[in-house]
């Protein structure tokens, strides 16, 4: 199959960790390569953000990255780019004029109605296929006023939603909310994110840590990713017997960029408040390839948002054999077995995280056991190529969509 990935904002080839660089950007890069690897041919439009990207770039014999350029050549926050939708939409349809693809599959709902216009602008009849990552009508829910997404998108989301001819969602909560948007749920297939198996494994070094215990958060460093919840944890675990605990949080900008990351402010600050910054050290961006042994030297990973379409570290940590503090919610009950894999705990709740915490960090055998169980179900259900299938299968199925004969109502019939 000849597949166009469209992902306007997270391009494969950015640096992880920043406000707008996360799972979106390892989902396009690990799945496209998979499906590559499987025989297809992909090709993945994003955003021309640099004055210094090629406008193509080959990253396997039947992968290529294209930066089509939309608006400046420079990083513009996502909730930004609104306006260079339809540009991006020329830019790929004019792209297509060397060779139409067989599925267009569109990440986040700006890429859908880019994809969606292409299709439109270039006649083509090929069938969309759209993963939404994450929905409008959640963040609003959890995030309020402080919600920077355009207006538009409380309209044009569902639209897209609507329009596309096929609708992956990644966890089993993302179903219920498409059906809460009024989105028709036979067009939905249910595909998660995976966890490259190869990088993050068991077996490996792992780096030292300067305390007897050390508990990990890793994520994009924006607030409801809920790192403050797990601060404010350490003075309980303090008081329940554990005093000599690391808390290290790795992400946001680079090192660098650490003094001027308001997020990153609010944390030492609380930190300060609580008298526990001599606990707390906040590492910044940390490339790829060091997390394996950054997550191998904790006791526990603790995932701790307000809401998770999905969350690819905690599959990570579980690959790398590490149990899991999750709060329930999202993608997260789908991954993390409360109990199996790691321990559930209500969201927004920082003793629930102490107590979890604590469990794991008194009791290796506990830590060994779940560790075990989330790497047995890291290997058997999220791999790339599995995803990749289950992926293929929802292509296959939006294919079969557009191919059926739209059946016309007899005259006279009754309807
Ligand atoms: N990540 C990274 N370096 C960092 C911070 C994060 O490589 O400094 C990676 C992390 O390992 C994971 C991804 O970024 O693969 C974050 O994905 P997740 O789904 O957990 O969160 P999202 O960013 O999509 O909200």
């Amino acid at each position: 199959m000849r597949i166009s990935m469209v992902s306007e904002h997270a391009s494969p080839l950015a640096a992880l960790g920043g406000v707008d660089a996360g799972g979106q950007n390892v989902h396009v890069a690990a799945l496209s390569t998979a499906l590559a690897r499987q025989g297809h041919h992909v090709t993945v439009y994003t955003r021309k953000d640099d004055a210094g990207l090629p406008p193509r770039v080959r990253i396997l014999p039947r992968l290529e990255v294209v930066h089509v350029a939309a608006g400046p050549a420079r990083h513009v926050p996502k909730d930004g780019l609104l306006p260079y939708m339809d540009r991006l939409a020329v830019g790929i349809a004019e792209d297509w004029d060397g060779g139409q693809p067989d599925i267009v599959h569109a990440h986040f709902w700006m890429s859908g109605l880019a994809a969606l216009d292409a299709v439109r602008r270039s006649g083509a009849n090929v069938p969309v296929v759209q993963t939404f990552h994450a929905l409008g009508t959640v963040k609003r829910r959890h995030q309020g006023a402080d919600d920077t997404s355009p207006q538009q998108r409380r309209w044009l989301e569902p639209a897209v939603g609507r329009s596309a001819d096929r609708i992956i969602a990644t966890c089993s909560d993302e179903v219920f909310e498409l059906k809460a948007m009024g989105i028709d749920t036979a067009k939905i297939s249910i595909a998660p994110c995976g966890v490259d198996l190869e990088l993050f494994r068991e077996a490996g070094p792992a780096e030292p840590r300067p305390r007897s215990h050390r508990i990990l958060s890793v994520g994009r460093l924006v607030p409801r990713k809920g790192v403050d919840l797990v601060i404010r944890a350490l003075p309980l675990l303090r008081d329940a017997g554990f005093d000599d605990v690391e808390l290290l949080v790795v992400g946001g900008g680079g090192e660098a960029a650490m003094g001027a990351d308001p997020e990153a402010r609010r944390l030492g600050e609380l930190a300060r408040e609580l008298g526990v910054e001599n606990q707390v050290t906040l590492r910044g961006q940390v490339p790829r390839e060091e997390m394996p042994g950054i997550l191998r030297s904790a006791d526990a990973v603790v995932c701790t948002p307000w809401y998770e379409p999905f969350g690819i570290v905690p599959l990570e940590a579980m690959a790398c054999g590490v149990p899991v503090v999750a709060a329930a919610v999202g993608g997260l009950t789908d991954t993390v077995v409360d109990g199996a894999t790691g321990l559930h705990v209500p969201p927004r709740d920082p003793a629930a995280i102490a107590r979890a915490a604590a469990r794991l960090l008194a009791s290796p055998e506990l830590r060994l056991e779940l560790g075990r169980a989330g790497l047995q179900r890291a290997r058997s259900r999220y791999s790339w190529d599995r995803v990749a299938d289950e992926t293929e299968k929802a292509y296959q199925q939006a294919l079969a969509a557009i191919a059926a004969p739209q059946l016309e109502p007899m005259e006279g019939a009754a309807l």
